[in-house]
């Protein structure tokens, strides 16, 4: 099972990738993790890739396709995977599909989960993130719920780079719905409704064939 989503930030792919991997067992792969813990480690990914994620912008294509390229070969995304945050444009989701085709793979369903931008700005602006084991709140969480730990926000998610988000998905990765739709294998779910709600039809989708 070879899934994508698609979403603007905000728009609960972690969410629903972590309810996902619940079920299927199938490992959740997001580029916005991978070069979080990359900029902290200081690696060469990293150096390159911080003052675009800094300013809310893309980082280069290349950086990220041979990031993936690599991750994508590993053992455990053999059997099936679920994609966060990359594709991001097109010329990354033909990549995509040239690396998967080489060994015989295809993408099976891509999920485009639907929010309202008025409503994408209050969630990134109140989202805190766990520093000990990365799980998404609020800010109403004094603590992480999980595990007790310092609840923090994201650089990217202050005010002032939101809206250059917002802008940078409309323009490079709103495409990739024709993108995907023209493959055939979209899904478009309204996500501005409750967590399970929406993966109801989450799982009614990936499950569709
Ligand atoms: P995310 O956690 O998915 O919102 O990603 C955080 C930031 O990482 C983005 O704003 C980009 O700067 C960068 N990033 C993550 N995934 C990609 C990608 N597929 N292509 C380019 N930049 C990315």
């Amino acid at each position: 099972m070879n899934i994508v989503l698609l979403g603007a930030p905000g728009a609960g792919k972690g969410t629903q990738a972590q309810l996902l991997i619940k079920e299927y067992g199938i490992p959740h792969i997001s580029t916005g993790d991978i070069l979080r813990a990359a900029v902290k480690n200081e690696t060469p990914l990293g150096l390159k890739a911080k003052s675009f994620m800094d300013a809310g912008e893309l980082v280069p294509d290349d950086l990220i396709i041979d990031l993936m390229r690599e991750r994508l070969a590993q053992e455990d995304a053999l059997k099936g995977f679920i994609l966060d945050g990359f594709p991001r444009t097109t010329t990354q989701a033909a990549a995509l599909d040239t690396v998967l085709s080489e060994d015989g793979r295809r993408i099976d369903c891509a999920l485009a989960i639907e929010v309202p931008d008025e409503d994408i700005i209050k969630r990134l602006s109140s989202r805190r993130v766990c520093r000990v084991c990365g799980y998404t709140g609020s800010a109403a969480d004094a603590v992480c719920p999980q595990c007790g730990g310092e609840m923090y926000q994201r650089d990217d998610d202050k005010t002032e780079t939101i809206a250059n988000r917002l802008a940078v998905y409309q323009r490079s990765t709103a495409p990739l719905i024709n993108y995907y739709s023209g493959a055939g294998v979209l899904v478009e779910i309204d996500g501005n409704r409750a967590v399970d709600e929406v993966y109801s039809d989450v799982k009614a989708a990936v499950e569709r064939d």
